[in-house]
């Protein structure tokens, strides 16, 4: 065995679709070149950009943050980063650590916001209440409500999270499956809201699979948290996940026909199924909102918080 572009007899992976051969240096180099590839196509970044990493300190946003800093060596961008800690004992701390070791690494403007201190209550406190509705609802919710806040107060002109091919694939099947037709026209590399108060979202990843990039951080030798959420497992990304998998084994090409599927018929939804949302203000908190209360407000006048 040796690999398919230098001949390096020390081979460490062979692609799950196209059934490559490469060693380290090729495989290391083949997938940076992907994702500046898809940031090219898709527009992903601009000139004096300031984009602000959602930084868990797990494996795809520390490959996220470590792809763009090399357009921040190059002056072309400046990069920030948030990191959230949604207060699950014995698991989210570690990565809380990571991330801060990676910023002061790359000296990077760096801040970390609880649950706790912006809401008054952690993840697992509302895991104990009676009648939730799963950890990963509120998880999103608040998260995505911290990160949009943390993007204004850094000034930041663009959000970049570690989706890779394996979570987009499994968001499409997800709001598929479950008839919701009105959140797949959010996904795609970049997502664009017509309220200001919301920046640009984008997904440098989306077209790594997640394998490849646990091997990305274990050949480039990046310090990540590995461990997975004690939550994941009950939700039903979790069993949309496993099918997925289960089906990959035998479809080796099936995450990358559904993503490009859904890439052929995403404009089509979104002049169809496009929502006019966010015009008014949350009465609670102020932020963007189609409704009285935003979902993280409505969230917390349930919880009694
Ligand atoms: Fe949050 Fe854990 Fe669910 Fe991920 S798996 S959304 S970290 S609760
Ligand atoms: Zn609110």
């Amino acid at each position: 065995m040796q690999c398919s572009k230098c001949g390096n007899p020390k081979v460490i992976i062979k692609k799950e679709q196209s059934g490559q051969l490469l060693c380290k240096d090729c495989f290391i180099e083949s997938i940076e070149r992907k994702v500046k590839r898809t940031i090219k196509k898709e527009k992903l970044l601009d000139r004096g950009d300031k984009v602000l990493v959602a930084l868990s300190g797990g494996k795809d946003s520390v490959t996220v943050l470590e792809i763009l800093n090399s357009y921040r060596e190059r002056n072309i961008i400046d990069i920030c980063a948030v990191t959230v800690d949604e207060g699950i004992d014995n698991y989210r701390q570690d990565g809380v650590d990571i991330a801060v070791r990676h910023a002061e690494r790359l000296g990077i403007e760096h801040k970390v916001v609880s649950l706790k201190d912006e809401y008054g209550i952690t993840l697992d406190e509302i895991m104990q209440t009676d009648n939730h509705k799963g950890s990963c609802t509120y998880c999103g919710v608040f998260r995505r409500t911290i990160i949009n806040k943390a993007a204004r107060e850094m000034n930041a002109t663009k959000i970049a999270t570690g989706h890779n091919l394996d979570d987009e694939v499994q968001a499409i099947m997800m709001n598929y499956l479950e008839g919701n037709t009105g959140n797949l026209t959010k996904l795609g590399a970049k997502t664009e809201s017509k309220a200001e108060e919301f920046t640009v979202k984008i997904k440098p990843l989306r077209e790594i699979p997640e394998r490849e990039i646990g091997l990305y951080v274990v050949a480039k030798d990046l310090e990540v948290h590995f461990d997975s959420c004690p939550y994941a497992m009950q939700s039903f990304r979790g069993e949309v996940s496993e099918v997925i998998n289960q089906l990959s084994q035998s479809h080796p090409t099936i995450k990358y026909s559904t993503l490009r599927g859904y890439d052929k018929v995403k404009n089509i939804l979104k002049k169809e199924l496009k929502k006019d949302y966010a015009h008014g203000r949350c009465a609670r908190c102020g932020e963007p909102s189609s409704n009285e209360l935003c979902k993280a407000c409505s969230f917390l006048e349930e919880l009694g918080v």
